[in-house]
C-alpha cells in the first residue's frame, strides 16, 4: 500500500451498546481512528447533525462512513424521483454532520426493476448530485439483494456507472455467506474501493438475513474465511479503513468497552495474519512477535488465607504433591509432582491477596512456559492486552506478565539464563516430612476456565489471537438447572489445553462458580497421568476420596461401549469415568467440591484420546450435586 499513514480502524456504531455517547467513549477509548454512523443512533441521540459531528470528532474520532441507504437504484417512477430527493435530504444532513461517504446497499424492493444498465445509469446520476456536496458514493451487495446479491455485480455496476464520486463497498459477511470465491476480488482496482467493512459469524445454516442481522461476530471469532477475504482485499491496493460492521444482540447487550477492545483486538490480529501471509504485498501495519508457541503450563498459583492453605495443601498432599520450596522472602509455599507446580500464597499484600479479597481462595496467576517470555508480552500488549507489574521484592526476578481476561494474571516463563531458574533463585527447598506417596500425575492436561456465556467470545479471542492455538468445535454440556457451553482451545500438540465453559445462568454449577467466587475463572484443573488405575490406588492410600458416581453410570457405559464385565467391575471400583473416540480412550477421577465449587480432575489419555469427557459432564454434575449440602459450601 502506498501511503504510509499506517491501517485505519473503524467500527460502526451498531456493533455495540450504550447510547451514542457511550459507544462513543468505548470506540475512542479501544483506538479505533473512526466510526460508520448508522443514521438510527443519530435519529435516536437528541442533539443536531452539527452537535453529533462535533461530538464525535472531539472523541477523536472521524465519521468513516453514514449508512445505511436502502432501496435506490433500479427504481421506477415516481419511486425513481423520490429516492434521488431521499439523496439529497441525506447529503444535506451528511455535510451537517462531517460525513463524506455514503453507504448504498443493493435494493431489496420487490418494486425494483433489475438490469446492471440501469443501476449504473442510476449511481452515475447519483454521483453528479454528489458532487457539489463534495459526498462519495459507495455501492454494497447485499446477500438477499433482489437483483445484485454478488459483489461481483456490485463492481460491474459501479464500474459501468463510470464516475469519480461513486465506488464499491465490499462486506465480508454478504461474501463469504454466499460462499463466494474471494480471489474475484484480486481483480478489482483498489481505488475504486471506497470502503470495506468486516464481520465474521458462526457457521451456521440459517436464512441470511437473520444470520447477518442477529449472529456476526468480530473476525477470529467465527467460522468464515475472513482472512482469506481481507488477502484479496490487500493484494488490490486498497489502503482505507477496514470496518467492523457487527450486528450481534449479545454484543450490544454487553459491556461497550469490552466489545470495542475485543473490536480492535480482532483487527489488529487479522491485519497481522495478512501481513504474514502475503509478504510480496507491502501491509502498513505494525510488526509484532508471531503469535506465541507455549508448551504448558508452568504453574498455577492459588491465593489463600493461611487456615483456608491449610486446608489447600491438605488436599494437594492427598493428591501426591510435596512441599518442595518456601518462598525467600514472601509468604508462599511450592508444591511439586511430576512436572506440576502448584503455588499457594497467602502474602497479606500485593495481588494475590487482593484476588483473595475479591474471589476468596482460588488461582489468581498461572504461569504459562513460552518460548520467549519478552516476545509474548510484546504480542500481547500490541494486542491491547494490560501489562501486570507489582513491586520485585529482594531476591525475586522480574517476570514478565500481562492481565488476562477475567482479571487474573499470567506470567511467562522461558529457557533464558534466569527465569529458567525461577524456581531455584525465588524458593529454598523443603524437605517435606509428612510427604505423600507419589500418585503418578505427571503434568497439567487442562486448565477449565469459567465465566458467562456472553464473554466467552471475549476469552476466545484474547487466547487464540495471543498464542498458537485452535479452537475446537462447541460442545453443549446440560446441567439440569441450565445450559453450559464449552469450547477448547489448544494448541498443535496437546501440550497446552484450556477450556472456556460460559454458563448461561447462575443456577448451573458453573453459573453458581462465578456467582459465589465473584468471577473467579479457573474452576478446574485437570492433572495427566499415564496409569489412571495405579493413580486411583495411589489416591485412596493418600486419604483421597473421589467423587462418587452413580453406578447406574457404568451399567449405561457398559451398553454403549460394549465393555467387558470386568473392565467395567474396574472403572466402578475406582469411581473412574471412562470415554472413547475413534483415536483413543480418556479416564477421569474428580475429586469433590472446594470451597465455592472449585475441583480437582486427574486424566488420563490413551491413544490419541481428543476430548474432555463432554458425555460425562451431566454425570459429573449430577455427583457434584448429590454431593453438595449447604455446609459444604463454606464462606472464605
Ligand atoms: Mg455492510
Ligand atoms: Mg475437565
Amino acid at each position: 500500500m502506498g501511503h504510509s499513514t499506517g491501517m485505519r480502524t473503524s467500527i460502526a456504531t451498531v456493533s455495540i451498546g450504550g447510547d451514542l455517547s457511550e459507544k462513543l467513549a468505548a470506540i475512542a477509548a479501544a483506538g479505533f481512528d473512526g466510526v460508520e454512523i448508522f443514521e438510527t443512533d443519530f435519529l435516536a441521540f437528541d442533539g443536531s447533525p452539527g452537535e453529533v459531528g462535533q461530538m464525535i470528532r472531539d472523541h477523536g474520532l472521524e465519521i468513516s462512513l453514514f449508512q445505511p441507504f436502502r432501496d435506490f437504484e433500479g427504481m421506477p417512477e415516481p419511486q425513481r424521483s423520490r429516492a434521488f430527493d431521499r439523496a439529497e435530504h441525506k447529503f444535506d444532513l451528511m455535510q451537517q454532520l462531517g460525513a463524506d461517504l455514503m453507504l448504498i446497499c443493493s435494493n431489496v424492493s420487490p418494486l425494483a426493476l433489475g438490469g446492471i444498465d440501469r443501476a449504473a445509469d442510476d449511481l452515475r446520476a447519483l454521483g453528479e448530485r454528489a458532487q457539489p456536496h463534495g459526498i462519495r458514493v459507495g455501492y454494497e451487495a447485499l446477500a438477499w439483494g433482489r437483483h445484485v446479491n454478488d459483489h461481483r455485480d456490485a463492481w460491474e455496476i459501479a464500474r459501468r456507472a463510470d464516475h469519480p464520486r461513486i465506488g464499491l463497498i465490499l462486506d465480508s459477511f454478504h461474501t463469504l455467506a454466499r460462499g463466494i470465491d474471494v480471489n474475484s476480488i484480486r481483480a478489482i482496482p483498489g481505488d475504486r474501493i471506497f470502503f470495506v467493512q468486516l464481520a465474521d459469524a458462526p457457521q451456521i445454516d440459517m436464512d441470511l438475513l437473520y444470520w447477518s442481522r442477529h449472529f456476526r461476530n468480530m473476525p477470529g471469532e467465527g467460522d468464515l474465511p475472513v482472512t482469506d477475504f481481507m488477502r484479496a482485499v490487500a493484494a488490490t491496493g486498497y489502503d482505507g479503513m477496514v470496518s467492523l460492521e457487527i450486528f450481534n444482540d449479545q454484543f450490544r447487550g454487553g459491556s461497550p468497552r469490552s466489545i470495542a477492545v475485543d473490536g480492535h483486538r480482532s483487527l489488529v490480529y487479522l491485519m497481522d495474519q495478512v501481513r504474514r501471509l502475503e509478504p510480496q504485498i507491502a501491509i502498513d501495519v505494525p510488526a509484532m512477535p508471531d503469535r506465541i508457541r507455549s508448551s504448558g503450563v508452568e504453574f498455577v498459583e492459588f491465593s489463600a488465607n493461611e487456615s483456608e492453605a491449610v486446608e489447600l495443601a491438605g488436599l494437594f498432599r492427598m493428591l501426591g504433591f510435596r512441599l518442595a520450596g518456601r518462598h525467600v522472602a514472601k509468604d508462599v509455599t511450592l508444591w511439586r509432582q511430576g512436572g506440576v507446580n502448584l503455588v499457594i500464597n497467602t502474602e497479606r499484600e500485593g495481588f494475590a491477596h487482593s484476588s483473595y479479597l475479591a474471589h476468596g481462595t482460588s488461582v489468581c496467576d498461572i504461569g504459562l512456559r513460552v518460548d520467549d517470555a519478552a516476545a509474548t508480552v510484546q504480542r500481547a500488549r500490541m494486542l491491547g492486552a494490560d501489562p501486570f507489574q507489582q513491586p520485585v521484592g529482594p531476591g525475586e526476578l522480574e517476570i514478565p506478565a500481562i492481565r488476562s481476561v477475567g482479571g487474573g494474571v499470567m506470567h511467562f516463563i522461558d529457557d533464558s539464563d534466569e527465569l529458567a531458574r525461577v524456581w531455584e533463585i525465588e524458593f529454598r527447598p523443603q524437605t517435606d516430612d509428612a510427604a505423600p506417596a507419589d500418585a503418578g500425575l505427571t503434568a497439567i492436561d487442562h486448565v477449565a476456565l469459567t465465566m458467562n456465556y456472553e464473554e466467552m467470545l471475549t476469552w476466545l479471542l484474547f487466547y487464540t489471537s495471543i498464542f498458537e492455538t485452535r479452537k475446537m468445535p462447541m460442545v453443549d454440556v446440560v446441567d439440569p438447572a441450565g445450559l453450559v457451553r464449552s469450547q477448547a482451545i489448544e494448541n498443535a500438540d496437546g501440550s497446552l489445553r484450556l477450556t472456556l465453559n460460559g454458563a448461561e445462568n447462575r443456577k448451573t454449577l458453573a453459573g453458581r462458580f462465578i456467582a459465589e467466587s465473584f468471577g473467579s475463572a479457573v474452576q478446574h484443573m485437570a492433572f495427566a497421568t499415564n496409569d489412571m488405575f495405579a493413580t486411583a490406588q495411589a489416591l485412596t492410600a493418600n486419604g483421597f476420596r473421589p467423587l462418587a458416581v452413580s453406578p447406574n453410570y457404568y451399567n449405561d457405559l457398559e451398553a454403549r461401549f460394549g465393555l467387558e464385565p470386568g473392565f467395567t467391575e474396574r472403572l466402578r471400583a475406582d469411581n473412574i469415568f471412562y470415554d472413547r473416540d475413534e483415536e483413543g480412550e480418556y479416564f477421569q477421577i474428580y475429586s469433590p467440591n472446594y470451597g465455592e465449587g472449585f475441583f480437582f480432575e486427574v486424566v488420563e489419555r490413551r491413544g490419541g484420546y481428543a476430548g474432555y469427557g463432554a458425555a460425562n459432564a451431566p454425570f459429573r454434575i449430577a455427583a457434584q450435586r448429590r454431593a453438595m449440602r449447604p455446609q459444604a459450601m463454606p464462606k472464605h
